[in-house]
């Protein structure tokens, strides 16, 4: 896997054609373009894929970043929720909302129903914002995953011994089903950053 630097630098160039195809190519507005922006900035160097290592990004959450410790210690590096498009940056918007959430509903009626007010009111207006800014999620998420199965091919052909074996998707991904990675969920970390 490329190091969280490379992600993020090769993330923040690719950040100026997306934003530019967003605007020229897709005639979004340009507030649509800026929560699209702001999506891809967030997802790029703070809620990312490796979210599921000690990464630059799991640091770059400061003493918040208690919030992703049982996300990393429960989710296998490069695992289907992690790593997958789409599917892993929506279930990491899950993940990020799930206690506020919570808090709404322990809160009482009172706030639940303020909450619900406010939802009503402002989901609708800002939709296509939201829209906009968790397409910027996916987009830069997407773009970390083809350049870890990138990093990974490359070296599979012109790395060491070691880092030519054999690897499936699953494998790839964190998930396989025998060896060292079926006695538990973690993966061994040091030689899969
Ligand atoms: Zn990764």
């Amino acid at each position: 896997m490329p190091m969280g630097v490379t992600h993020r630098t090769i993330n923040t160039i690719a950040s100026i054609p997306f934003t530019t195809e967003v605007y020229l190519g897709l005639h979004r507005s340009p507030l649509e373009c800026v929560a699209f922006l702001a999506g891809y900035t967030f997802a790029t160097f703070l809620m990312n894929p490796d979210l599921d290592l000690n990464s630059d990004g799991y640091q770059s959450w400061g003493f918040l970043r208690f919030y992703w410790w049982p996300y990393q210690k429960a989710l296998a590096h490069r695992s289907f929720l992690s790593h997958f498009p789409i599917i892993s940056t929506i279930f990491r918007i899950i993940y990020l909302l799930w206690l506020p959430i919570l808090l709404i509903f322990v809160l009482g009626s009172a706030v639940q129903a303020t909450a619900r007010d406010q939802v009503y009111d402002w989901v609708p207006q800002l939709a296509p914002y939201l829209i906009a800014l968790v397409v910027g999620m996916m987009g830069s998420d997407t773009l970390h995953m083809l350049l870890d199965v990138t990093s990974t091919r490359l070296k599979r052909t012109f790395g060491s011994k070691h880092e030519r074996r054999p690897e499936g998707f699953f494998e790839h991904h964190g998930e396989k089903r025998h060896s060292h990675y079926s006695r538990g969920w973690r993966t061994t970390r040091s030689s899969r950053r």
